[in-house]
């Protein structure tokens, strides 16, 4: 299996190569040179097995030779077994034609978790394969950092440092990053906010002997083992619900375009997914640009729903690469007028293509409230606020005989605040993390200063 980047140049790589690499060195994002098709035989002979059955089948025709089927086996179990539910990715019953798919009982509370523990022990199998080491430094307004301090935490060939903004995570979320006792794992609080931590970390990308001096390898959303294995729900929730033989559709709270496009890709390879609905808070790029084919960046305004106040929704390249035809010189020309003018409108051919695929919706803050409301009234569940946008949005798409499956992408516990405001509920963590307010924290806080954080890396790392 090859992989190409959505901007035409980069070399191609293999499986391996794309996942320990993160970004393409043209600036682009690596994607598959075919999507593999299952037939709707094979889709139907998922119904009924183990996630972790199901997560084999869908990304085995991804990784090419790179692993061979026993070895990949052993990571998707050691990857799933710390998650506090037998079915990993459990759908209740909202209503009668809405689902909620939950995919917040992994170890951190979060989706993130699904594709940072399978990436753990993915780089785990790599890097020990050929005697080689990794530093993966990344920057996180909360939950990206906890998914990956949990994951990668006492893995022998790999240090990860992860940057936060001081005094502007949850509780919750600092305590995550901060209580593993692992010598391998690093919080660092930053005096600043979170652009301060992303542009620090893109910093020491672009600083090539310092790169090559830790080799450092990147987590983020756009890595696309991260992607792959966000596809896989999608087809255990289709499946249970009667796919094939009957198509259903999928509202996704979005922020980077991240979980919804692994639903694209899920279309692609031949899951009937009737619509894909993306939901967005007040800070409604996505929305927007679905609505009229107008892609322009506005201020981040802070909400309720923190991990989608994003106005750079970087995975969005990845699909305009599919309705621009796969034209990576079209995708690079569109980016440089992001990045120069704060925008660029779609084609008409571009938009309508989208249209036939995505719809969108978007919820204010008060919507938001009252959704988290409604929802433990009428179907006694408690929704973290991002997943509230996202039922809230997706009961306006509901279709006449399409099941509806609403993503739910955090544990309400993770966001108390929100919850309680809404509900006058306080939500309780699971019995399995409730000492998490009692374990010591380990953390170092490090001024907004570049030559710092790098020195502090340098000398953490157990060469
Ligand atoms: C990351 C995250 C999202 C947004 O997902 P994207 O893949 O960035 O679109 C939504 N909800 C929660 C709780 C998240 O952590």
């Amino acid at each position: 299996m090859r992989y190409i980047s959505t901007r035409g140049t980069a070399p191609e790589l293999d499986f391996e190569e794309a996942v320990l690499t993160g970004l393409a060195r043209d600036g682009g994002l690596y994607v598959p040179a075919e999507i593999p098709r299952m037939s709707p035989d094979e889709i139907a002979a998922l119904a009924g097995l183990s996630y972790e059955e199901v997560a084999f089948r869908v990304m085995r025709p991804f990784l090419g030779d790179a692993l061979d089927d026993e070895t990949f086996r052993g990571i998707i179990a050691r990857a799933y077994a710390p998650f506090g539910h037998a079915a990993r990715a459990p759908l209740v019953q909202l209503g009668p034609d809405h689902f909620l798919l939950e995919l917040f009982h992994g170890p951190t509370l979060a989706f993130k978790d699904f594709a940072m523990q399978l990436i753990g022990q993915l780089f785990q199998t790599l890097l020990d394969r050929n005697g080689r080491r990794v530093t993966i430094v990344g920057a996180t307004s909360g939950d990206t950092g906890s998914a990956a301090i949990e994951a990668f935490r006492g893995l022998g060939n790999v240090d990860v440092f992860i940057l936060y903004p001081h005094g502007r995570v949850s509780e919750v979320q600092r305590r995550q990053m901060t209580t593993p006792t692992e010598d391998n794992v690093h919080a660092i609080a930053v005096d600043g906010d979170f652009d301060d931590c992303q542009s620090a970390v893109k910093a020491m990308f672009n600083d090539m002997d310092f790169r090559d001096a830790v080799s450092l390898a990147g987590v983020n959303s756009i890595n696309w083992g991260r992607v792959l294995a966000q596809v896989v729900y999608y087809f255990s929730a289709a499946t249970s619900l009667g796919a094939p033989h009957r198509p259903v559709s999928f509202t996704v709270p979005t922020g980077n375009f991240g979980d919804i496009f692994a639903g694209y890709v899920a279309r692609a390879m031949g899951l009937p997914i009737e619509r894909l609905v993306a939901a967005t808070n007040q800070n409604d790029i996505i929305h927007r640009t679905l609505q009229d084919g107008s892609h322009r960046k506005t201020g981040v305004s802070p909400t309720i729903s923190p991990s989608m106040d994003i106005q750079v929704s970087s995975n969005f390249e990845r699909v305009l690469f599919d309705v621009y035809d796969r034209d990576g010189a079209a995708v690079a020309r569109l980016m440089d007028e992001l990045r120069d003018e704060g925008g660029f409108d779609l084609s008409q051919g571009a938009l309508s293509r989208l249209q036939e695929v995505f719809a969108s919706g978007r919820a204010s803050e008060e919507e938001t409230l009252a959704s988290i409301a409604r929802t433990l009234e009428t179907a006694t569940e408690l929704l973290c606020p991002h997943s509230a946008v996202g039922v809230k949005v997706g009961e306006e798409h509901l279709a006449d005989g399409v099941p509806m499956i609403t993503l739910a992408t955090a544990h309400p516990a993770k966001f108390p605040d929100a919850v309680e405001q809404a509900t006058g509920q306080r939500p309780a963590l699971p019995p399995r993390m409730a000492d998490i307010f009692e374990r010591p924290e380990r953390v170092t806080r490090l001024a907004n200063d570049l030559e710092a954080i790098k020195a502090h890396i340098r000398g953490n790392i157990r060469a």
